[in-house]
């Protein structure tokens, strides 16, 4: 899919701003910038030395309109891997617009989100899970989320990928010397040899298997649910969790009647917060409606908060509550948030027990005060340690964070279980060979060799134009 348009785009956000860059990129990149671009040096463009910054005037209709920098880069030393050139002018949006224009007139086309990374990995420069982490770097919220993205666009999940390929590949080497030449003793594994080394692949796969957790925790995050009746503080609790007032504290029972999504920190870990309506009987059509989505949400979370008024007993709408909260945990992790912890003076007086045996069987069970903050750090160092356990180094350890990547792994994790089956089950090599050959081309999916052209499409249609 090699293509012999050239491209141009801004590569900066759109606004008033000190520079803006116009990347242009293609074979006919450099004729562009020669005919917009004029070297206050004199110097003819196509002679300027690449990765060296020339100062000159920007030219649009034999005008100039503006002066700038260009610096050239050449195939294949070019983020595209293509001939390249950027063009810094002034960042003002009518001039870098124009600039933008000048090479349009130039001969370049408009770019297409994310095609200056398209290019990059039609031409190899980049993976596709690096190219996805170039994303990630660009969307990133947290510092971790940083860190974890930083690393896959400097491919160590690739290599980490590529290190277990490589194992693989040897595996078949003997499998193939095996079947060949049944007679001779061309192997430098037997099959007790190939099952110990498919075995140390299985274990491999499952170490990054087991990154997955946390990458997911961090990148994408965790569907949460604040969950109970109304009244017991789920949204004074939301808003503490966020750190400002953005859903309406209310004091009439039933008024946060619609959810509302929010992302917030705890510790490295995004959680996905939904405020819900509150679980109990409606008393009307529209508080039923809210009910209704409550339940819902519940029903997709991974993390449920189950918030109760420890100042107060149990009451039939908690009982409701609670039983809904058991109905739709189905594997989510739950915790008992007893809130309004500053209204019980006297901890005799408190109904801790009562509210953890209407919740029956939970993770963890904190007292908070969601109006003065006690208790809260607490609940949010615990959930942090449900998904990460704070020892990973996440600038440098190849970790899982999307589910695509996921399912590859996860696949060939499959056919090599598969493999080591079909060894000790003293089935021919050849199965092995083929199990070992499936999981191969799934880790391959990774980086995208054979990854389908929609699935590409899909990740660059998510970057910005002009990345
Ligand atoms: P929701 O219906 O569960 O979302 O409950 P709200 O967050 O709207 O809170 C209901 C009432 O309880 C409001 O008047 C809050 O000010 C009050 N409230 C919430 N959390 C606390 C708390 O920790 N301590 C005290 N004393 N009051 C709280």
């Amino acid at each position: 899919m090699l293509t012999n348009s050239t491209i141009a785009a801004i590569s900066t956000p759109i606004g008033r701003g000190g520079i803006a860059v116009i990347r242009i990129s293609g074979p006919d990149a450099v004729g562009v910038a020669e005919r917009m671009f004029r070297a206050c040096s004199g110097r003819v463009v196509r002679e300027l030395e690449a990765r060296r910054a020339v100062y000159g005037e920007i030219l649009r209709g034999g005008e100039v309109i503006d002066t700038g920098v260009l610096t050239l880069f050449r195939a294949p030393a070019s983020y595209t891997g293509e001939d390249t050139a950027e063009i810094s002018c002034h960042g003002g949006i009518l001039i870098a617009q124009s600039v933008l224009c000048a090479a349009y007139e130039a001969g370049a086309e408009p770019a297409e989100p994310g095609e200056f990374t398209k290019r990059a990995y039609v031409s190899g420069k980049l993976g596709l899970s690096e190219a996805e982490a170039v994303i990630d770097i660009i969307d990133a919220e947290s510092e971790e989320q940083l860190k974890l993205a930083s690393a896959g666009s400097r491919g160590v999940l690739s290599r980490e990928i590529e290190g277990i390929s490589g194992r693989i590949r040897e595996v078949l080497a003997s499998v193939y010397a095996y079947i060949d030449y049944p007679d001779e003793d061309l192997r430098d594994m037997d099959e007790s040899e190939m099952e110990a080394s498919l075995g140390d692949i299985l274990a491999r796969l499952d170490r990054l298997l087991s990154t997955y957790r946390a990458g997911r925790a961090i990148r994408s995050g965790i569907p949460t649910v604040l969950a109970g009746r109304p009244n017991v503080g789920k949204s004074a609790l939301l808003n503490r969790i966020l750190g400002d007032d953005r859903a309406i504290v209310a004091d009439v029972a039933g008024t946060t009647r619609d959810t509302i999504e929010e992302r917030a920190f705890a510790g490295s870990v995004m959680l996905r917060l939904s405020d819900t309506a509150g679980i109990r009987r409606a008393s009307d059509e529209i508080e039923r409606l809210g009910v209704e989505r409550s339940l819902k949400k519940l029903d997709e979370a991974e993390l449920i908060l189950a918030v109760f008024d420890i100042s107060e007993p149990p009451c039939a709408d908690d009982a409701e509550a609670a039983q809904s909260i058991s109905a739709a945990r189905d594997g989510a992790a739950v915790i008992a948030v007893l809130n309004k912890s500053d209204r019980v003076s006297d901890t005799a007086f408190s109904h801790r027990e009562e509210y953890t045996a209407l919740l029956g069987e939970c993770d963890g069970v904190f007292e908070v005060s969601a109006e003065h903050g006690d208790g809260v750090s607490e609940l949010l160092a615990f959930i942090e340690g449900l998904y990460t356990d704070g020892k990973i180094n996440y600038n440098e350890t190849a970790l899982i964070s999307n589910a695509r990547q996921n399912v590859a792994v996860k696949r060939a994790r499959e056919d090599i279980a598969a493999a080591i089956e079909a060894i000790r089950g003293g089935l021919t090599a050849d199965v092995a060979g083929f199990d070992a050959e499936r999981a191969l081309a799934h880790l391959g999916e990774v980086d995208g060799r054979a990854v389908a052209e929609e699935i590409t499409a899909e990740i660059f249609s998510r970057f910005c134009v002009g990345k």
